[in-house]
């Protein structure tokens, strides 16, 4: 990954650092959590900034979560994935 995140937070002008996060996604009763993955954090007010490309990446594998979620029958369960 390069050092693409030079530039300060646009909401705060906060300083970017790279770190793991843990995301929590819901959707009709179904929770998925997705964790390890890295992206850039404000450290004043915890905006969250994906490389160009990493949002939609992560839309893709919650999508891919859910619908395991419900083909597998896990209404109401509890669905994480990690990158490690
Ligand atoms: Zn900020």
């Amino acid at each position: 990954m390069s050092e693409l995140m030079k530039q300060p937070c646009s909401e705060c002008g906060g300083s970017l650092r790279r770190q793991s996060i843990e995301k929590e996604f819901g959707r009709e009763g179904v929770k998925v959590k997705l964790s390890g993955v890295k992206a850039w954090v404000c450290s004043k007010c915890g905006e969250i900034y994906f490389e160009p490309g990493g949002a939609d990446k992560l839309a893709a594998a919650v999508e891919c979560l859910f619908d395991l979620a419900i083909v597998e029958n896990q209404h109401r369960g509890h669905l994480s994935a990690s990158v490690t």
